[in-house]
């Protein structure tokens, strides 16, 4: 028995508690007489003064610390303990993300601390009373008329007013009380059969998907195959089973936002709808959904990054749809792949995990290569429905008509599938009117004031706009350098100049627009898929937002406005980056009975990138992106760590930078590239450079990076940052 023998005092029972707070390591309490928490129990504890929400941690108590110096905890709270598994999880990716456990763990816990909700809340009084009405009370009329009722405190925060306007415009008669929707509980899937008849491949798959699920234990398994061979189909099978077995299946979407079609395909196969899971979910719907998760009464769960965190006590299945896709990424606060977590989550609940994808990534697809993950194929398109061909437009040889975006080789394709009562869609990667404005008169370019970037004009709003920082200006009327007045001009597209130019073109044609901001939140991106799914619109233009699994059966042509804008950069996924979102594009197109055809307008059609996209080639495409990494170590066949140093100063940023770059490691294997001025050099207004730690695939660089970093002293207004396995270089 351990004795705390000073001052005399009985002996002390301690737990470690971790707080969702960057400490770096768990804290002590003691255990008063009468509670008996164990590892997992979500706990109450002091800190500061005030009462904190930690769980109770696994790690060794810190004996040194006196007993009776220990504060008590207050009380174990009344909610499913984080389950081992989950635990586990977090310090694993603590570890190998270089973050300190508790901000980890602050993502699996930021439900449970929340207090109950209300369950009334605000709707706009019917008629209207003629009162005083501010900017502040506009804002919230305005948040209330797209979204009603809605409770209390996520009006306040979309409306970004004080508690105290809300009441006041209660007081007033402007808004009246409202009860919230009970949200329906979640129902138990239709596990019977599909209704829909498996070709033999699909079959062969799902089978083989289905023996994973059932053997309960972990495994890997990419499953590829051509936009529109029925992977959604076969892998829905899968949940099927994980819910014959009666564990919890969860499916991340890159875009939960976007995923209208999948709910209601979903709703198809199972007659119930998921649980959802994303940021944007109402303070009471997401604690209804973490209880009925945590109880296990949602049997399925489709969400984004952060549903790797629910408290699943049955986690059968996990998987990853559209695996390549780069917004798995988490790039503020901890930053990590959630790809590569849902794999490290299957892994502690012993169970498989799926990653899904028609363009798998170059790690997948190495990672099946050297044996640890598993592939299953699906080689062709369901019933007979054949893939689009892919034809390039030169521009140099048919270029647009001057000052024009749509070659006329384009232009008359887009006619012709419009002559035939068939959908065409128009894709460029850029929001707003024009990349760049230019003044004519002296060539001064408008950039924001706190990045390394120019402003992109809107011109629907009569704004320039940064990208990066959200700076916005009205567009000046005279050249803020020279004074000329009229003199600034748009130069190259944004998909609202080439919708201006299809306007002009095909008037008759209704046009859709499709971008993040033009289409705000699941609502209105389920709206755009109804009416593109009715034949309300002929013409779509939009972002990468066009690309995401969008099942649109009367699209048949493609066109891409500008095939080589990806390339640009020297990125070290430039490439493979361009063919994954062309090949999706042009997925799109041809997926029912009429043929699809996509058209690449581009400067080089000799480039690799378009030779594989116009052969329909990526498998020779991968190995030779594959030949051309392997030699220097670059992922997947080596490791990178990016440090992001930052400072107030350029000064600052640069003596940061070279004392990291004096203290960088070396040895066999190990290579630093760096210091050197980040892309975007100045980021709201913080100055930035970059090293980079380049090692073999052998050498573990998270003891590399902890030994870099301890020997550097990082002054109060210096900042480094840490991103293990970067995919972002800017
Ligand atoms: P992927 O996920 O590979 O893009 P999907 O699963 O979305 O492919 O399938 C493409 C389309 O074909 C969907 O509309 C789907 O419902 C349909 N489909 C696929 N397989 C079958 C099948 N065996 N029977 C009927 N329809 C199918
Ligand atoms: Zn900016």
């Amino acid at each position: 028995m351990l004795l705390d023998l000073d001052r005399g005092s009985p002996p002390v029972r301690r737990v470690t508690v971790l707080l969702p707070y960057p400490f770096p390591r768990p804290f002590d309490y003691a255990v008063p007489e009468g509670l008996d928490p164990q590892p997992g129990d979500i706990v109450l504890v002091p800190l500061n003064r005030r009462e904190e929400t930690g769980v109770v941690w696994d790690s060794a108590p810190d004996e040194t610390v006196p007993g009776h110096k220990l504060k008590p905890l207050i009380a174990i709270v009344d909610t499913p303990p984080m389950a081992e598994p989950l635990r586990r999880m977090v310090d694993w990716m603590a570890a190998y993300t270089l973050s300190p456990p508790g901000e980890v763990m602050a993502m699996a816990l930021r439900v449970v601390r929340q207090l109950p909700g209300p369950t009334s809340g605000w709707r706009r009084a019917s008629p209207l009373p003629d009162v005083r009405m501010t900017a502040a009370r506009h804002k919230v009329l305005a948040v209330l008329a797209v979204h009603e009722p809605i409770a209390g405190p996520d009006l306040t925060r979309a409306a970004g007013v004080s508690a105290a306007v809300v009441r006041g415009m209660a007081d007033h008669g402007l808004l009246v009380p409202a009860l919230l929707p009970e949200i329906a509980p979640f129902g138990r899937p239709r596990v019977s059969d599909a209704d829909v008849v498996l070709s033999p491949d699909q079959d062969g798959v799902a089978a083989a998907l289905r023996a994973k699920v059932a053997a309960r234990a972990f495994s890997v398994t990419l499953l590829d195959g051509v936009t529109g061979s029925g992977k959604t189909e076969v892998y829905l099978e899968a949940v099927a089973e994980c819910l014959r077995q009666n564990r919890q299946a969860l499916v991340l979407l890159p875009e939960i936002a976007l995923s209208s079609q999948w709910l209601s395909r979903f709703e198809r196969r199972f007659e119930v709808a998921p649980a959802v899971w994303h940021s944007d979910l109402g303070s009471r719907v997401r604690r209804i959904t973490w209880r009925a998760v945590a109880e296990g009464r949602a049997p399925v769960v489709v969400g984004a990054r952060s549903a790797l965190f629910l408290p699943f006590p049955d986690l059968g299945l996990v998987i990853v749809d559209e695996e390549h896709e780069t917004a798995f990424k988490q790039e503020d606060g901890v930053v990590y792949n959630a790809r590569d977590m849902a794999v490290v989550r299957a892994r502690f609940c012993a169970a498989p995990a799926v990653l899904v994808s028609a363009t798998p990534s170059l790690e997948t697809v190495a990672n099946v290569e050297a044996g640890r993950y598993s592939r299953l194929h699906l080689p062709s398109r369901h019933a007979g429905a054949a893939l689009p061909t892919i034809e390039a437009i030169d521009l140099r040889e048919t270029p647009p008509e001057r000052g024009r975006f749509l070659a006329p080789p384009l232009v008359a394709a887009v006619q012709q599938s419009l002559e035939r009562g068939e959908q065409a869609m128009l894709f460029l990667n850029r929001r707003g009117y024009a990349p760049l404005t230019l003044c004519r008169t002296c060539g001064h370019r408008m950039q924001c004031p706190n990045c390394t970037a120019w402003l992109v004009e809107h011109r629907a709003r009569r704004e320039l706009q940064c990208h990066h920082c959200g700076h916005a200006v009205p567009i000046p009327i005279e050249c803020p350098e020279c004074k000329a007045p009229h003199s600034l001009t748009p130069v190259g597209p944004g998909v609202e100049r080439i919708t201006e130019e299809a306007t002009q073109i095909f008037p008759d044609a209704r046009i859709l627009v499709m971008a993040s901001d033009t289409m705000p939140g699941p609502d209105a991106a389920a709206e755009a898929a109804r009416a593109i799914e009715a034949r309300e619109v002929d013409l779509i233009i939009g972002t990468q937002i066009v690309a995401k699994g969008w099942h649109f059966p009367h699209l048949t042509l493609v066109g891409v406005v500008d095939a080589d804008l990806g390339l640009a950069g020297g990125d070290l996924r430039a490439s493979e980056r361009t063919v994954q979102l062309l090949h999706q594009v042009a997925g799109r197109a041809g997926r029912a009975e009429a043929p699809g055809r996509v058209l690449l307008q581009t400067f080089s059609p000799e480039h690799p990138v378009m030779q594989a996209l116009l052969r329909g080639n990526l498998e020779d495409f991968m190995a030779s992106e594959a030949a051309q990494r392997r030699p220097g170590n670059w992922p997947p066949y080596g490791r990178l760590a990016a440090l992001i140093v930052s400072a107030d100063s350029a000064a600052s940023a640069d003596a940061l930078a070279r004392d990291l770059g004096q203290a960088a490691p070396s040895g066999e294997g190990i290579q630093v590239l760096g210091p050197a001025p980040a892309p975007l050099s100045i980021l709201r207004g913080r100055h930035r450079r970059r090293l980079l730690l380049k090692t073999r695939r052998d050498v573990a660089v998270q003891p590399l990076l902890l030994a870099w970093l301890a020997k550097v002293k990082v002054p109060r207004e210096g900042r480094v940052d840490v991103d293990v396995d970067p995919v972002s270089f800017l």
